[in-house]
């Protein structure tokens, strides 16, 4: 191993290693892997800290040119089975960053209101203003996973919602919005042991629905219905990437780095100043005291 590859951990980007069209299928995916990052954990935690420097500082740039009017913003889509760590993804990696800058929605199961309208409805609602990153804890794609494992709707009409959301991103990115879509694998052993877990500790049980355990019975049919939306709702502005979920250091490290590469794709300036900067000089200067 190189000098430089000791330091950075990485041996190829994450943007590389992660995305669909490099990991393989879903059913394939070995959800303890590290892929792209040569490191242990001791590493990728002392590198979460760093990095989450740099993402603290380009989230800064991307509120303040919100705040300037700028309209571009981005959008971190998070899917995962049951106990895959969605919510930790939010509480480690959106807690790196100032939480003014955040928008964070989770979707549970949709309310009568939300049924009344198409399902995209609740998902416009929660876009990210300018600025400012959205975090999608859960998203539109439950409306191709458990409905289409469990044809909540009829299978013509869970079929159109592809398509239906590759029109909806494709506009979103046309509008300024950086989309990164992450699927969080975790194996069946860890989701078990994460299970138990929940039922063994007091400060857990509010995480356990026992409703997980009867989704755990169709693991191969949600399988399916996952490799169907990398399929078809892959694509360059619109990338689907593989998180291996069982060493959170490492899915939380990933995350860090695909938001860290979006933001500096922005490749954003700090906005000028809207006033005469002399002028304010001058004016702080001649202050009493
Ligand atoms: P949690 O993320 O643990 O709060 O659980 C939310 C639950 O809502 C999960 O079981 C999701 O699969 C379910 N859910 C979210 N969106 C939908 C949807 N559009 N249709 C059916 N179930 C959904
Ligand atoms: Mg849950």
């Amino acid at each position: 191993m190189s000098k430089k590859k000791d330091r950075s951990g990485w041996e190829s980007p994450a943007t590389e290693a992660l995305r669909i069209t490099s990991t393989g299928p879903i059913a394939t995916f070995d959800a303890s892997s590290t892929p792209g990052f040569t490191g242990d954990k001791a590493l990728g935690e002392k590198l979460l800290l760093e990095r989450g420097e740099v993402l603290a500082d380009l989230q800064e740039l991307l509120y303040a040119n919100g705040r300037a009017g700028d309209h571009r913003s981005v959008l971190l889509v998070l899917q995962g089975m049951d106990t895959a760590g969605k919510g930790g993804i939010v509480r480690h990696v959106g807690g790196l960053v100032d939480p003014q800058g955040l928008a964070i929605t989770g979707f549970g199961k949709p309310t009568k209101e939300e049924l009344a309208h198409d399902f995209l409805w609740r998902v416009h609602r929660a876009l990210p203003a300018g600025g400012r990153i959205g975090i999608f804890d859960r998203s539109h794609y439950e409306d191709v996973l458990p409905v289409r494992v469990h044809n909540l709707v009829p299978q013509a009409e869970w079929e159109k919602r592809y398509h239906i959301i590759n029109e909806f991103e494709r506009e979103l990115v046309a509008n300024g919005t950086t989309i990164i879509k992450c699927a969080m694998v975790v194996s069946k052993s860890e989701q078990k042991a994460r299970l138990t877990e929940r039922l063994e500790r007091p400060d857990k049980y509010w995480k356990y629905n026992p409703g997980d355990i009867d989704e755990r019975g169709y693991w191969d049919a949600y399988l399916e219905a996952y490799q169907a939306i990398f399929d078809r709702c892959d694509s360059d502005s619109a990338p689907w990437y593989l998180i291996p979920a069982d060493k959170k250091w490492f899915a939380r490290l990933a995350v860090c780095e695909l938001l860290i590469d979006a933001l500096q794709r922005l490749d954003l300036d700090w906005p000028a100043a809207d006033f005469d900067v002399e002028v304010e000089k001058k004016r702080v200067a001649a202050l009493d005291v």
